[in-house]
């Protein structure tokens, strides 16, 4: 046994010794799990994300020609990671200073949480249909949950775009190339426009409710998928859920059911006399 190994030895002990040391160690573990946590969430999809990216790659590069006593290629890893971290900071410095901005405010600096995606989400979708609904633009939009739409996704139009209420009512725009058809959104952006849903089989769906609503049913019953609809006959909106037709909402209604569903935290179960008296009022399975 050599004295690295040794060393290590006692180090491991050491990191059980005692109850109190192996808590602060999981502590220590916890914290350090969680701030990597967050802080890869927050830069995913960003610029800065590539970089990380890339310094890893220079830092396994670095460990593999080290493990090998490649020392001329480890030296020049060496100076390309020291003068790359000088180029990093000079070339995220707008990131950097917005970073330590936020940090310095003390407020969410690690912002970009699902929970503020989804309630930017929410707010774009109900936007859309405070101005598609009186007008009677129809619109047809479905939300990937957890299982995948990709089946789907593949018989629309291409777009991977920010979600906003403008795009969406641009989309949805009567005569325009796109509007024809489903929004699918994956994650927080609009994946594709004029997508094809599988419709409902179910015969006892009244007329009033042509294919549009009848996809937007069929969806939400073969998929966890959450599927909005405003009526370009009536201005009616209504949503699918997990096989749940809702219709003829109010604003107030559409929004509520909205965060509910996307917002799981805030989602109250139904009181037992709401779920005797058969929940709501216009649900119609
Ligand atoms: P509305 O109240 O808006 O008229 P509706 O339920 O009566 O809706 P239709 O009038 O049949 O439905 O609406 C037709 C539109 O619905 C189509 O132009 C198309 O955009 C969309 N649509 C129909 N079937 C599908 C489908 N399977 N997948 C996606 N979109 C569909
Ligand atoms: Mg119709």
């Amino acid at each position: 046994m050599n004295f690295q190994q040794l060393s290590n030895l006692q180090y491991w002990s050491s990191l059980f010794s005692s109850p109190w040391s192996i808590l602060i160690n999981v502590i220590d573990i916890l914290i350090v799990a969680y701030i990597l946590y967050q802080f890869t969430k927050s830069i995913a999809g960003t610029k800065i994300m590539i970089l990380v990216r890339g310094v890893l790659v220079f830092i396994l590069a670095q460990i593999v020609a080290n493990t090998l006593g490649l020392t001329t290629i480890s030296w020049l890893i060496n100076q390309l990671i020291t003068y790359g971290v000088i180029a990093a900071v000079v070339i995220f410095s707008p990131e950097i200073r917005t970073g330590l901005e936020r940090l310095g405010r003390a407020t969410d600096f690690f912002s970009s949480t699902p929970m503020s995606s989804e309630e930017q989400m929410i707010q774009a979708f109900v936007k859309a249909v405070e101005y598609m609904s009186p007008r009677k633009i129809g619109a047809l939009v479905s939300v990937q949950r957890v299982r995948t739409l990709q089946e789907y996704i593949s018989t629309g139009i291409p777009l991977d775009a920010k979600i906003s209420a403008e795009l969406l009512i641009n989309i949805f725009i009567p005569n325009t190339p796109l509007h024809d058809g489903a929004v699918i959104i994956k994650g927080d952006r609009i994946a594709v426009t004029s997508a094809y849903l599988p419709l409902t089989e179910d015969t006892g769906i009244s007329k009033e409710f042509g294919t549009r609503h009848r996809a937007a049913i069929g969806l939400s019953e073969v998929s966890d998928a959450l599927t909005f609809v405003v009526s370009e006959e009536t201005g009616g909106i209504s949503i699918t859920y997990n096989g749940v037709f809702k219709h003829d909402l109010t604003m107030e209604e559409f929004e509520e059911e909205l965060r509910r569903i996307l917002i799981p935290e805030n989602s109250q179960e139904p009181s037992l006399t709401e779920r005797i008296l058969g929940g709501w009022k216009n649900e119609k399975k």
